[in-house]
């Protein structure tokens, strides 16, 4: 590679979020996307493991299908062996070498690329991979497979700068120097099913930094991985900077995660699944050559508060987006509600109004609000809370599952007398919502129980028109989400408004799509340099 680095201390095109399109009918981006869907559910991709650029299809093969309509093969994938993993390894020290080495800008080219095709051309296939993959509706998908990406990609890179322009101070007679060097080895990123735009974003967050990456993706969001790494080799992304490897997470993990190069982790997933990794980690701490970075961002018990003063209307449709948008699949989706007294009957009412007017269905028919749920241990466990919540608690609305053509389990709104009850504390991740009523004259010790009540500190949301109740939420409970909402519901973060990550046992909160996460990809070295150095041992004070 040449060493060719031409002067210029580079400006970035203007960083801006990705507009979101309506699809609204007669509009053009609705057509375009349904003739995308036609022609992508009669394709059925072979994905292949890629290492080092090459595709490699010896491993078994699993078909993905379409959660909404599960006999329908929506691609075969074929699963890495320990060999593939290995190799992946190596091939990755290898481009390591030259890619560690690019400037940022040149870098930053390629995933600024990523994020025009991603906008343009290669919109509808990645938006069309989420729906027909993942059960998005086309609403869903297009706020993350689309404009979520599109964001990282872009914004990103304005912070790689941001990062790169903080520089020490040089005292009279010196140069010091801040160097954001890529972590000595590969970054293992595993990414989870429920966003197409997290599945993108932690593979290519430390590749832009000079890192090279070994990617799982997760089995049931295989479509939309697949595009997306074509798309970014599209983009210009060097064979071997990301290698591909999907497969058995414990055999792949077994190999990663105790390897001697291992730099960093770069995880989005279940609480346990992160919890096992780490404890391997330490495990193995007398094996790596540097301590690695790692970065995971875990599962959530989300809640929305309403205070006296709530605005009942605007509280009802934040429950309702907050908790049932992709079933409930989302690591912010509202999963508890804390409702006064007072508020309850108009609540409840409305709540169940909307419910009832709910759409389910195949996302192909863009009038429906909901789609199914990912897969069939999904189903499983939602429907066993499902019971659970029949023999124990109250079910207002909803309740109902059919797993027959597709995995569907409707919207439903639970009551529970037991703040401690276990849908009010453990994360369902599926479409159920739980409430408690307290007494208007308990806001106080409501708020205790909030904070107390789950592990999880990821995100929340309180409604009240009293601002000095917004003030005391506000500051009781600090340490109760990552992400805290003020009369909005508590899910739909966008990149660069809203840094999104949680606390407790929620993740490392290195907030996805900021400056302190890519802090994590590099290890900055500092050069102080002296003019004129001393030619004497002795100091004044000696004479
Ligand atoms: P998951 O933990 O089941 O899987 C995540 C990834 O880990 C997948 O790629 C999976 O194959 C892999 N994995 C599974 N077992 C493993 C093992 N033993 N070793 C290594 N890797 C393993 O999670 P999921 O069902 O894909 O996603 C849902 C979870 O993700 C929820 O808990 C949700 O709250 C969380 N989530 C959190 C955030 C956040 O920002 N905090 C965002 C999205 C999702």
């Amino acid at each position: 590679m040449s060493t060719y680095s031409p002067n210029g201390v580079r400006q970035l095109p203007a960083t801006v979020n990705e507009p979101v399109r309506s699809y609204a009918p007669g509009s053009p981006e609705r057509a375009s996307l349904q003739s995308r869907l036609k022609a992508m559910e009669g394709d059925r991709p072979d994905i292949a493991v890629v290492v080092n650029g090459e595709e490699i299809r010896r491993g078994k093969a699993t078909n993905a299908v379409s959660p909404h309509k599960h006999q329908h093969v929506t691609a075969t994938w074929h699963h890495a062996t320990a060999d593939d993993v290995r190799r992946a390894i190596d091939t990755g020290k290898e481009a390591w070498k030259e890619w560690s080495e690019w400037t940022w800008e040149e870098r930053a080219a390629v995933f600024l690329k990523a994020a025009d095709l991603l906008a343009g051309p290669w919109r509808d296939t990645i938006n069309a991979a989420t729906m027909l993959g993942q059960s998005k509706t086309v609403y869903q998908s297009e706020i993350d497979a689309a404009c979520e990406m599109t964001d990282f990609f872009r914004f990103n890179v304005a912070f790689a700068r941001e990062l790169c322009a903080e520089q020490p101070i040089s005292g009279p007679g010196m140069w010091n120097q801040s160097e954001y060097r890529a972590l000595e080895g590969f970054v293992y990123a595993v990414t989870p099913f429920n966003f197409t735009a997290i599945g993108g974003n932690l593979p290519t967050a430390p590749a832009l930094m000079g890192n090279v990456v070994l990617w799982k993706p997760a089995s049931s969001a295989m479509l939309s991985a697949w595009y997306t790494l074509q798309l970014l080799h599209e983009a210009g992304l060097p064979k071997g900077v990301i290698n591909f490897v999907p497969g058995d997470p414990a055999l792949i993990s077994d190999i990663a995660l105790k390897h001697r190069d291992l730099a960093g982790v770069h995880f989005t997933g279940s609480t346990g699944v992160f919890n096992s990794m780490w404890s391997t980690i330490g495990q193995n701490m007398a094996n790596y050559r540097s301590y690695p970075r790692i970065v995971g961002e875990t599962g959530g018990k989300d809640f929305i508060l309403a205070h006296p003063s709530a605005d009942v209307q605007a509280f009802a449709v934040a429950c309702i987006r907050g908790a049932f948008e992709y079933q409930g699949q989302k690591c912010s989706a509202a999963s508890r509600i804390y409702v006064p007294k007072s508020l309850w009957p108009e609540v409840k009412a409305r709540m169940v109004a909307m419910i009832d007017e709910i759409k389910m269905g195949d996302v192909n028919d863009f009038s429906n609000f909901m789609g199914a749920v990912i897969d069939q241990k999904a189903f499983d466990r939602i429907t066993g809370y499902l019971a659970d919540a029949k023999a124990n608690a109250t079910i207002i609305a909803g309740g109902k599952a059919d797993g027959s053509t597709g995995w569907f389990v409707g919207p439903t709104l639970v009551e529970t007398k037991d703040p401690n009850y276990r849908l009010m504390c453990e994360e369902i991740f599926g479409p159920i919502l739980t409430a408690y009523v307290y007494d208007d004259a308990k806001w106080d010790e409501t708020l205790r129980v909030v904070d107390a009540t789950s592990p999880y500190a990821l995100t929340g949301a309180v409604f009240a028109q009293d601002r000095a109740a917004v003030k005391q939420a506000h500051a009781a409970l600090r340490h109760a989400a990552g992400n805290f909402y003020i009369n909005d519901k508590c899910t739909g973060a966008v990149v660069g408004q809203q840094p999104f990550g949680g606390a407790r046992a929620s993740g490392t909160n290195d907030k996805a799509g900021s400056k302190l996460n890519l802090t994590r990809w590099v290890n900055a070295r500092t050069v102080k340099e002296t003019f004129v150095p001393a030619k004497d041992y002795k100091y004044p004070h000696m004479g």
